[in-house]
């Protein structure tokens, strides 16, 4: 931990790494979804990494399974956050410089999905009937979260790198679409037509906002780095989605790399959370 760092609370809850940014004008933010707020696709690195491994593993110029898991690691992780056929185009990519003969993108990403619905069918199927509760799929605190951002008045936005008939159905069966009254934008399969730059873009132009009135969610790479080049505000959710508390070590160094002005594990620590980025004393100034 560097000496930036600072701690909020008992249990570490709110990791400031930069304390110097203006904060407390939002008008606007903006949710990534899957590990920000949904688990219900908790562990779809499970499905991705072997499927791709397996994949990189048949051409000609393969390297040893060991040296291809760390291939795919790599080059996933970084492009998580983006919609999922970018981390099949790079697949297909590494195919090539392996001599192989790829599939499409496309084709790897219908498989891909295949296999991880496989996984999670049972989950969305479960919060429709009401046989698990919807908590359980969510970030501890979401619906807290957004609930509070409402009652300050923030237009929300939810924006996923997963594809948009999905999100909006596992939006829905979670409880929290109506929060999003920014609109809901998930992956297309016109995929130029969407990314998270671009519903960051239409944000700004829609609302007249500044840079400072702008503030993230999200607990990818990409996410942060988009708020962050137009001078929004970026919340790191570092998210531990297997046991639902804590954090994971792991996102939270690609977080702080990525800039995230602030890491959190989940929402539990709302009020130091909503203490931080709304202070009072700035609000009490801002009226006046
Ligand atoms: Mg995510």
């Amino acid at each position: 931990m560097d000496k930036h760092t600072e701690i909020i609370g008992r249990e570490a809850a709110v990791e400031i790494i930069k304390d110097d940014i203006f904060r407390g004008r939002f008008k606007a933010a903006i949710f990534d979804f899957d590990g920000t707020l949904s688990l219900i696709r908790a562990g779809w690195q499970d499905v991705m990494y072997p499927y791709f491994v397996e994949v990189l593993a048949e051409p000609p110029q393969a390297e040893s399974l060991q040296e291809l898991e760390h291939v795919v690691r790599e080059f996933v992780d970084l492009l998580t956050g983006k919609q999922t056929i970018y981390q099949c185009m790079q697949l297909v990519e590494e195919v090539e410089k392996r001599d192989g003969v790829p599939l499409t993108p496309l084709e790897y990403k219908h498989e891909y999905l295949r296999r991880l619905w496989e996984r999670i069918e049972h989950r969305v199927h479960g919060l429709e009937d009401g046989s698990i509760e919807r908590e359980v799929m969510l970030v501890p605190g979401s619906m807290q979260l957004l609930r509070e951002l409402k009652s300050r008045d923030l237009t929300l936005y939810l924006a996923s790198g997963t594809d948009e008939p999905y999100v909006l159905r596992e939006a829905a069966v979670l409880g929290v679409a109506g929060f999003f009254d920014g609109g809901i934008y998930g992956a297309l399969d016109r995929y130029e037509d969407f990314s998270k730059e671009k519903v960051i873009q239409e944000m700004i132009k829609s609302h007249h906002l500044a840079g400072e009135e702008l503030l993230g969610f999200g607990d990818g790479y990409v996410e942060i780095e988009n708020v962050k080049a137009v001078g929004g505000y970026a919340v790191g959710v570092a998210s531990d989605e297997v046991h639902r508390r804590g954090i994971n070590e792991w996102k939270r160094r690609r977080l702080a790399d990525a800039g995230a002005d602030l890491i959190i594990p989940d929402y539990s620590c709302l009020m130091d959370l909503t203490d931080y980025l709304f202070p009072k004393a700035r609000n009490r100034w801002l009226k006046e």
